[in-house]
């Protein structure tokens, strides 16, 4: 799988529990809430799994089964497109996410609790 590029938008990730900033370990796998370390999400081939395998009910694992055989496809076919194309896609897609990220404004800018109310 291509994966996302997780350096390019992981100062945008946030907890999904408690909102806070969320850190990589030293090693690159794991995705630390700054304000619970209890709140850890571990990053397989680039990609942040915010729900974990045995949190997903038995109804929904088709769902997930037919999200990664899709995604996979995607892939292959974004590979077969490069190469027709002759232009590299994941490249183009991390220019346009660098221009997408720069374009946003800091989560503090626009979220200013009024504390005490
Ligand atoms: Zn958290």
């Amino acid at each position: 799988m291509i994966g996302t590029p997780l350096s390019l938008i992981k100062d945008i990730l946030r907890c999904p529990k408690c909102f806070e900033k969320l850190v990589t370990d030293s090693s690159g796998s794991i995705l630390t809430c700054q304000g619970d370390p209890s709140h850890s999400y571990p990053i397989i081939d680039g990609i942040p799994r915010f729900v974990k395998r045995e949190e997903i009910s038995p109804e929904d694992a088709h769902w997930v089964f037919d999200y990664d055989e899709t995604a996979e496809d995607y892939d292959r076919s974004v590979l077969l497109y490069n190469e027709w194309l002759g232009i590299d896609l994941v490249k183009e897609f991390k220019k346009a996410m660098r221009k997408f990220q720069s374009s946003l404004l800091p989560v503090s800018s626009m979220y200013q609790p009024e504390r005490g109310t």
